[in-house]
């Protein structure tokens, strides 16, 4: 099949990868050129702009980091709206139910339908096709799409209503924050202690205190202190901002979200947009006057327990 790919970053680029490599011929835009030249020695055809991908291509795909750019590309001058043969939008991006059903609206009016699609699962699982893909739009349209869905990992369709996929997104996006930001305060106290935080991470996955943020970020991001699991401090910002302003919306209360938030902004404040969301705990750290790295002694099995899992 033939496909626009606009969004080559952290997630949209090994997305963009598996694609190609189930045998789909992409046509790519990004504005990062280094980031289209990497796809087009890989056999891909690169495009000047989203409304030229929405000229060549019944279907588009779109992989961007903020409600901005997600609406330009979508519905802003040579944007996608004002493609010729574009029949759908499959959106990966997280926005927010609100910027999904605003554009959707847009694109309605011009008979382009749009296939909301936030994704879960990180770098790892966009490298090897294994996302929770969060699908909402036209029963349809979602069924036309499973062929290219199923190359990235397992949808579940969350309802017609425009916006769903996103609020199931921000609910999980919620959860994310909350175990990392714990697990960071967690872990520090710990160490305050005189604890090794190896340990502790070992301790936590064989007993309750278990999640992802054990599990996976602390062995592969924190504790050898390489702060690169693959998502940006600004955009776990955005999705616990999207989260916080859409409970408002619905006039709901949430006091551990609101509690999450904050120590989800100072960590934008301490260590900039750009950096790894793993450095969260770099200003829990700083307040605490301690730093959590693996001991010397555990330092080499917990590398070796994180290259496996
Ligand atoms: P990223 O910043 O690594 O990549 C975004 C890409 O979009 C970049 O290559 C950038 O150059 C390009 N871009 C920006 N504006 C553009 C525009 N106007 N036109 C064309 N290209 C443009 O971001 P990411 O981490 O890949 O995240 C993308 C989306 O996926 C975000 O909405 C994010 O919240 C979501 N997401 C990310 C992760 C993750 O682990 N990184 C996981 C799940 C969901």
């Amino acid at each position: 099949m033939e496909i626009g790919f606009i969004g080559l970053g952290n997630m949209g680029a090994p997305m963009a990868r598996r694609l190609l490599d189930a045998g789909h011929q992409l046509l790519v835009y990004d504005t990062r050129p280094a980031a289209v030249e990497e796809f087009v020695a890989l056999g891909a055809q690169a495009a000047n702009s989203p409304k030229e991908i929405a000229d060549r291509v019944e279907t588009v795909m779109t992989s961007l980091p903020s409600l901005a750019a997600a609406s330009a590309v979508a519905t802003g001058a040579d944007g996608i709206i004002d493609g010729h043969r574009v029949r759908r939008l499959i959106d990966l991006s997280t926005v927010g139910a609100q910027t999904a059903a605003d554009i959707d609206a847009r694109l309605a009016e011009r008979g382009i339908a749009r296939i909301d699609c936030p994704v879960s699962g990180g770098v790892g699982g966009a490298r090897r096709g294994t996302l929770a893909l969060m699908v909402s739009g036209p029963a349809a349209e979602v069924d036309g799409a499973r062929p290219v869905l199923d190359v990235l990992g397992t949808v579940f369709f969350i309802g017609e209503r425009p916006g769903s996929a996103q609020t199931m997104k921000l609910a999980n996006n919620l959860l994310a924050a909350t175990t990392l930001a714990a697990t960071s305060e967690a872990v520090v106290m710990g160490v305050k202690a005189g604890l090794d935080p190896a340990v502790m991470i070992e301790v936590f996955n064989a007993g309750s205190g278990a999640t992802h943020a054990s599990r996976d970020k602390f062995p592969r991001a924190v504790l050898p202190r390489t702060f690169d699991f693959g998502f940006a401090t600004g955009l776990m910002v955005k999705d616990v901002r999207l989260c916080l302003a859409e409970a408002a919306s619905m006039g709901l209360s949430m006091d551990i979200a609101e509690a999450v938030g904050r120590v989800w902004e100072v960590a934008l404040t301490e260590t900039g947009p750009d950096s790894d969301f793993t450095a969260v705990v770099k200003p829990i750290e700083a307040a605490a006057g301690v730093t959590v790295g693996a001991r010397a002694r555990d330092r080499d099995d917990a590398t070796t327990r994180a290259g496996q899992s």
